[in-house]
């Protein structure tokens, strides 16, 4: 929300003549657009203020404090001299005429018709693929924790034709994907346009309508699902997503315009912050776990794949053990693609402050913190094994984040997963950023995708066709019109010779265990990597065996033993490379020898696949399995 406020002050402050200094350090004018949801993100502009105020500033710098943290300070921000203009997120328009006659110093009145529509916001080079839109400002919520009600004030829209016309802009210059952004984004409602569809607000199903308001529960008017489809529609091969929503605002509508709607993200914020009703209770949330439980397998229901990710807070006020179990096992159980944990930190004003107790102890929140850390991690890497050998629908960015080698490039897909690959295509053209590519990945990195790409894609809404009775994947040659399978011999050969190499990596110490594991089932050469710590403990070790128990045998639970993982790994070792090597591990052998050990023999049986020239699976019941080839 800030990147796409910032993009309106540009735009106003351009309007009036400034432009852009090269640094900080060189301005006549620094504006600070700031965030107050955490404590945290407030001392850093504290320590920025004092840096500008020191050697880093120059002399006679107009530095101004803009935002949700401008909103609730306020002149407190002109403390020791820091700030000398002080603007909230209504007030904007102000801002010029502050800067450049200095009558006034700070201004944060909150305007309930404020929405900032006539201004086209101006953009950063480096967003030149993607862009944000704001539809919709301030929430009506009141959830007793947060302070965004507070700093941003009341609910308010924008119109719908102002926000298709950018939209339309957008897509004509050259963006290809578009986030909708909003406090309470899916609580849209531009009441002065005439629906095509004459709805009521609809709620999600058994969540409660804590907000009661006339106007918003009118029958006229243009609701979140329409905007969507509009928006779609308004800019068709660019990828359209939205952030950030509340649970209670998904009714059925919402949820089958994403599922039919071809180049709308396949993608959901789904918000829990906790898996106890007596913390969201407190948190006035307006919804149970179960309600939470149910909205998800809808969600799941009605559009296959769909990826989710949430926010949680640990250690919220009166949070017992219990609770904290019961949100534990929401991660586990949910396995979400993506979420935002944070430990619990009181904000002055908020109903949470002014009512409830802070009274879990700040260690207490960082352990609570560090296992829905642990268990989401542990979910993400399932749900990113289940994406190996599938192909996906990637938007190209550029040059991967970290070194991965030359000619590679990164991507997101609908899930907003970082795919790396090659810039090639079987053919031998090059894919640029902003193209749209099929990718068939090939593993998983922990959070990150490898694989090859097999061909452009037309645009957001060219997905992989999938064949109803086998689940095969495959797309439509456009010169021939004929199917093409992701499996066809030629196809792979030539992504094949462009796959990138297994990464060698170094084990240090800071390497968890299970990638160790990972790596070895998958590398060519398994004795390469058998440096892998012996004094490898704790979660490392959990890792090891947990990766490793899973890739070969699934019903090994979350909390088994170490031995008991590793007796599967004998088993299945044993299972299709008997030798009369014997692996004697017992439950309480060290775990790094244990894991240098299981490198050993992940070596022999490599070593014996590869004198059988065969490939072969290593699941006990015969079903399917994994090679080690
Ligand atoms: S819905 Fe989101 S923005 Fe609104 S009060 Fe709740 S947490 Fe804050």
């Amino acid at each position: 929300m800030n990147v796409a406020d910032s993009e309106v002050v540009r735009t106003l402050l351009r309007g009036d003549g400034l432009r852009e200094a090269e640094s900080a350090a060189s301005a006549d004018v620094v504006l600070l657009n700031t965030c107050a949801i955490r404590e945290k993100a407030e001392q850093k502009v504290w320590t920025r203020l004092r840096d500008l105020r020191g050697r880093k500033g120059k002399e006679g710098q107009t530095v101004a404090v803009l935002g949700c943290m401008a909103e609730r300070v306020k002149d407190d921000l002109f403390r020791d001299g820091l700030a000398d203009v002080v603007v909230g997120p209504d007030a904007y328009r102000k801002l010029p005429a502050m800067l450049r006659d200095r009558e006034q110093s700070i201004d944060v009145t909150l305007d309930r018709s404020e929405n900032y529509a006539d201004v086209l916001p101006t953009r950063v080079e480096h967003t030149a693929h993607g862009a944000f839109v704001s539809i919709q400002r301030g929430c009506d919520n009141a959830c007793s924790y947060c302070i965004v009600p507070y700093v941003r004030g009341r609910e308010r829209s924008r119109s719908v034709q102002t926000i298709l016309d950018e939209v339309a802009s957008l897509y004509d210059s050259g963006v290809r994907e578009i986030t909708l952004l909003g406090q309470n984004v899916n609580s849209y409602h531009d009441a002065t346009t005439e629906s095509l569809k004459q709805q009521p607000r609809e709620y999600s199903t058994g969540f409660v309508p804590f907000v009661k308001s006339d106007k918003k529960d009118s029958q006229t008017g243009v609701r979140f699902a329409e905007l969507l489809e509009r928006c779609a529609a308004a800019a068709p091969d660019a990828r359209l997503r939205f952030t950030s929503p509340h649970p209670k605002d998904f009714p059925d509508d919402v949820l089958e315009t994403i599922a039919r709607t071809p180049n709308i993200a396949k993608q959901i914020h789904m918000p829990a912050q906790s898996g106890s009703d007596q913390m969201l209770r407190r948190m006035r949330r307006g919804y149970t776990c179960e309600a939470y439980r149910s909205l998800i397998q809808r969600a799941r229901a009605v559009i296959p794949d769909v990826a989710l990710s949430s926010d949680f807070i640990a250690g919220f006020c009166g949070e017992s053990h219990e609770d904290h179990l019961r949100t534990l096992r929401l991660i586990e159980d949910v396995r979400y693609d993506m979420a935002f944990l944070f430990a619990y930190s009181s904000r002055e004003k908020t109903p949470a402050a002014r009512r409830l107790e802070d009274d879990v102890p700040s260690d207490i929140k960082k352990k609570r913190l560090q296992e829905l850390i642990d268990a989401f991690r542990t979910g993400r890497e399932a749900r990113s094994r289940e994406r190996v050998g599938r192909i996906h629908l990637i938007l190209v960015e550029g040059a991967p984040r970290r070194d991965r080698g030359a000619d590679l490039v990164s991507g997101r897909d609908d899930g907003n997963r970082v795919h790396v690959f090659p810039s090639s295509l079987p053919d031998g053209t090059e894919l640029l950023p902003g193209d749209f590519a099929h990718v068939l990945v090939d593993r998983a990195e922990g959070a990150t995708l490898i694989g090859v790409a097999l061909r452009r894609a037309a645009g957001a809404g060219d997905r992989p066709l999938v064949d109803a009775e086998t689940g095969a994947e495959f797309f439509i040659d456009e010169q021939t019109g004929a199917s093409r399978w992701a499996s066809e011999p030629p196809l792979v050969a030539a992504a094949s010779s462009a796959r990138p190499p297994v990464a060698t990596r170094a084990f240090s110490t800071r390497a968890t265990a299970g990638d160790a594991i990972e790596e070895i089932l998958t590398a060519a050469t398994p004795s390469a990597v058998l440096g892998i710590p012996k004094d490898a403990t704790g979660r490392d070790a959990r890792d090891a065996f947990l990766t490793a128990s899973r890739l070969v045998h699934p019903d090994i639970c979350a909390d088994a033993r170490a031995g008991a993982a590793f007796a599967a790994l004998v088993e299945a070792y044993d299972a299709f490379a008997p030798s009369d090597v014997k692996y004697d591990i017992s439950q309480a052998e060290f775990q790094g020898d244990a894991l240098t050990t299981a490198a050993w023999m992940w070596d022999d049986a490599a070593a014996a696949a590869r004198r059988h020239k065969a490939r072969h699976t290593l699941d006990d019941d015969g079903s399917t399995g994994r090679s080690v080839m």
